[in-house]
């Protein structure tokens, strides 16, 4: 049985063959933390770009070192080198300052006395405390390659390396469409019957972090019209994610409206839980991703599915998912036809990550799964997985 659904490494295979990266844009480096860089990106400038002195002290030569030596200059960081350092003198230097010519180390200023111009310094070696020119790197190294996520040291890198703007590739747009005659916006009174739409903030939630924009659609009743005019005006943006609508009742309607409007459907159904019967189609180059209604089930198809295609259409090296090795804290029975993905409380010990899978993992049970850091990759099988098994996890 468990051979006729897709597995999700064949799903998450057929979703990066379409997500094609997106045109790019310059962005300034101050805004592009969470882009993706498009292009490699080389340095401008030899980084230092000059011989700088690591330390205050007196740049020296260290030939003349131990030694009384004649203050003679001095040079401050911001200004240009001043005069060569003559033989048998010091000049006092700030960190960041220009090495002068002829000088070539710095003694710190702890490792020195001064009486009226003369200063006694302590033994250096040739090269201490000096940062050379182009140590850190040269004109047209690569400062961070192209298809990298950019984060706080890459950005501060960029800066520092002359760049003001870098080509990334544009965000995607995300169009989010719940659908489900039952849902009702938070802040209202419920009905009998009705629930609060939750599944919308989420994955705008999560298709932020992924580096996209997200547009939330009204949300559609089960009504096959409105679902088709709904989805007509999804299909504009990059990519669709809806939520509910994709089962077997007679109210899942999503799939009929996105083949009338001419989307193709590239799968159905993946072995996996929660989220089974999530649908996969592309209409051009928009992706739609059609995601079970249950919040968990859309959260996992999102982590699983939809954060490695928004990555992949801005470029990514590694679009993920991203799973990190930790070891289970108590045993888990292993699910015959699917691959689960169980919520778990995530903590680090000294042997690195522990995960403790979560009571209600019903795939309704959003508020169970608030105090998970961590989805757990529980492999199908027949048999269990022991405590301090070596499992994978996906951080969330
Ligand atoms: P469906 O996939 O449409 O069969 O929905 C499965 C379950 O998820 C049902 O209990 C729905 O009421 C619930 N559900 C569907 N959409 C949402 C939503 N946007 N927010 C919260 N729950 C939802
Ligand atoms: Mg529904």
């Amino acid at each position: 049985m468990p051979s006729d659904l897709l597995t999700i490494d064949a799903a998450l295979e057929l979703v990066l063959a379409r997500a094609q990266p997106l045109d790019s844009e310059l962005v300034a480096v101050a805004a592009a933390s969470g882009r993706v860089l498009a292009l490699d990106a080389r340095s401008a400038v030899d980084l230092p770009p000059f011989d700088s002195s690591a330390m205050d002290g007196y740049a020296v030569r260290a030939a003349d070192t131990p030694g009384e030596l004649a203050v003679a200059g001095q040079s401050a960081a911001g200004l240009p080198a001043g005069a060569p350092l003559a033989r048998g003198a010091a000049a006092v230097i700030s960190t960041g300052a220009v090495v002068p010519d002829d000088a070539d180390a710095v003694v710190p200023i702890e490792r020195t006395s001064l009486e009226g111009s003369t200063v006694t310094v302590e033994g250096v070696a040739a090269g201490a405390h000096v940062r050379p020119r182009g140590g850190d790197a040269h004109a047209g190294d690569l400062v961070v390659e192209g298809g990298t996520r950019l984060g706080p040291p890459q950005i501060g890198a960029l800066a520092a390396a002359g760049a003001a703007t870098v080509t990334c590739a544009r965000r995607p747009r995300v169009a989010l469409l719940a659908t489900g005659t039952e849902l009702r916006a938070p802040g209202t009174e419920l009905r009998p019957g009705e629930i609060y739409e939750s599944n919308t903030v989420l994955l705008a939630a999560q298709a932020v972090t992924a580096g996209a924009t997200a547009d939330v659609l009204d949300s559609v009743e089960d009504d096959p019209d409105a679902t088709r005019e709904a989805l007509k005006r999804a299909l504009a943006a990059d990519v669709v994610i809806t939520s509910g609508g994709v089962s077997v009742g007679p109210h899942d309607l999503v799939r009929a409206a996105l083949a009338d409007l001419g989307a193709e459907e590239v799968f159905w159904r993946v072995a996996v839980r929660p989220g089974k019967p999530v649908a996969f189609s592309a209409r051009g180059r928009t992706l739609v991703f059609g995601l079970p209604g249950n919040p968990v089930s859309a959260l996992v198809g999102f982590e699983l599915f939809v954060r490695p295609a928004l990555l992949a259409l801005q470029g990514a090296r590694e679009p993920g998912p991203r799973y990190l090795p930790a070891r289970l804290a108590a045993a888990v029975r292993q699910n015959a036809d699917r691959d689960e993905l169980l919520r778990a409380r995530l903590r680090m010990d000294a042997d690195g990550a522990l995960v403790q899978p979560l009571g209600g993992q019903e795939s309704h049970m959003i508020v169970r799964a608030a105090s998970a850091g961590a989805l757990v990759l529980v492999p199908r099988g027949t048999g269990e997985l022991a405590a301090g098994a070596r499992v994978r996890y996906l951080p969330i």
